[in-house]
């Protein structure tokens, strides 16, 4: 059967087409700038990549080109063969612990936490009612980033603020990412071929989080809130003292909307480098001997190894170190940098095994005390994953 996974944004719909249970990609690509002039989508059939210029007046119409490419490309022969769409949801709040079908009441539990995620949530719900206008037959699911996260117990998702306010306003740490630290888990249980495991999840791309999982549960992830909690990343600057923010909006007359973008679109290798928000281009910065990206990468490092650190203590130890997303699968400088620091935990890395990009690979010698990985992510797959259970499930 064929199961669609999809993340719509305000302008935009990126999907994958899997066979399941066989996991093939039959077809992937994303819609841009839906509902704007200039719209066009891109698709990857077959190894073959082509873009496509048309008019994208709103997401019905990119779920309607969607299907023609389906049929025309002959993967399918009609639309009822798709049995599931998968819908990627960045904010579940404590609603939401598992993937669930998308009902009313579950959409209008996703619509009522928008305030917790006002550029996601409103756009996942206008892809799941087109989704459900172009195929009433497939049964539409939502996979939660939050969900994984919902394991954690009250000290460690409470902030030591007035409780009031995770009354009222249902502040507390959520987490995200949890569909990605869900599928290396589980990944790495399957690898090291058992479920009793302690394990941190280290999901290094633009945005970055670390989790502790231990038996397949998160026990703590280091975002929050909001993604901008824990640790340095591309353009966020994660944890520090809070009252910086209001000691910078005295000092700048800056308003919260003006800060927020700060803290999330001008901070972290960004605003420390003054260069760039991309790992890519700090470690250039570095060849070169700019000074400011040296300190913007190893403030980088040495808060992945305080995450990791507290994390190990709070497991009781640790089975394996997973690295995965953009930096964690693709960055050998950052990954040495970080388990060099590990020392002190037995932590032993192999340089030529290290040496490689986005491959399942052990990269510790064999005599590391904890292994440490790269699992290249998957969320599309995983979101699949569980649309398909949910349908075998009936
Ligand atoms: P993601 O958010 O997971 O897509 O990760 C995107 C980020 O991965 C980029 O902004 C880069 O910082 C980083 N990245 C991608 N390729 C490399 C690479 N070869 N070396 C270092 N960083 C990389």
């Amino acid at each position: 059967m064929i199961i669609l996974s999809v993340n719509a944004g305000s302008s935009s719909l990126k999907f994958t087409g899997f066979e399941m249970p066989s996991e093939d990609v039959l077809i992937s690509g994303i819609f841009e700038r839906i509902g704007i002039d200039g719209s066009f989508y891109t698709i990857k059939l077959n190894g073959e990549k082509t873009k496509k210029t048309v008019d994208l007046s709103d997401h019905k119409v990119a779920f309607e080109i969607l299907i023609k490419e389906l049929v025309d490309n002959k993967i399918v022969s009609s639309l009822d063969e798709i049995k599931g769409v998968g819908h990627r949801i960045v904010q579940g709040g404590s609603y939401f612990s598992k993937t669930e079908i998308a009902t009313d009441d579950v959409v209008d539990k996703i619509d009522e936490l928008s305030s917790l995620a006002p550029l996601h949530n409103p756009a996942a719900i206008v892809g799941i009612n087109a989704a459900k206008a172009v195929m009433p037959n497939a049964l539409q699911t939502v996979v939660f980033d939050t969900a994984f996260h919902q394991t954690m117990k009250e000290e460690e998702f409470m902030y030591a603020v007035p409780y009031a306010w995770y009354k009222e306003y249902k502040i507390r740490k959520y987490g995200a990412h949890g569909t990605s630290h869900k599928y290396v888990s589980q990944r790495m249980n399957e690898i090291l071929g058992r479920n009793d495991t302690k394990l941190i999840t280290c999901h290094i791309g633009n945005g970055a989080s670390i989790s502790a999982v231990k038996n397949g549960e998160c026990v703590d992830t280091s975002m929050g809130l909001t993604p901008n909690a824990g640790l340095i990343m591309g353009t966020r600057c994660g944890d520090m003292d809070a009252t910086v923010v209001t000691y910078a909006m005295e000092k700048t007359g800056m308003s919260p909307k003006e800060m927020d973008n700060v803290l999330n679109k001008q901070s972290g290798l960004l605003g420390i480098s003054g260069v760039s928000g991309d790992s890519r281009d700090i470690e250039e910065g570095i060849k070169s001997g700019n000074e400011r990206c040296i300190l913007a990468q190893n403030m980088y490092v040495k808060r992945i190894v305080e995450y990791i650190a507290k994390y190990y203590v709070l497991l009781g130890g640790c089975d394996a170190i997973i690295f995965t997303a953009g930096v964690g699968e693709n960055s050998a400088m950052t990954r040495k940098q970080v388990l060099d620091k590990l020392s002190i935990l037995g932590v032993k890395i192999d340089d030529e095994a290290n040496n490689v990009r986005g491959v399942e690979q052990k990269i510790t010698a064999d005599d590391s005390k904890i292994p440490a990985y790269i699992i290249p992510t998957n969320e599309e797959l995983m979101i699949a994953k569980d649309t398909y259970s949910l349908i075998l499930q009936g």
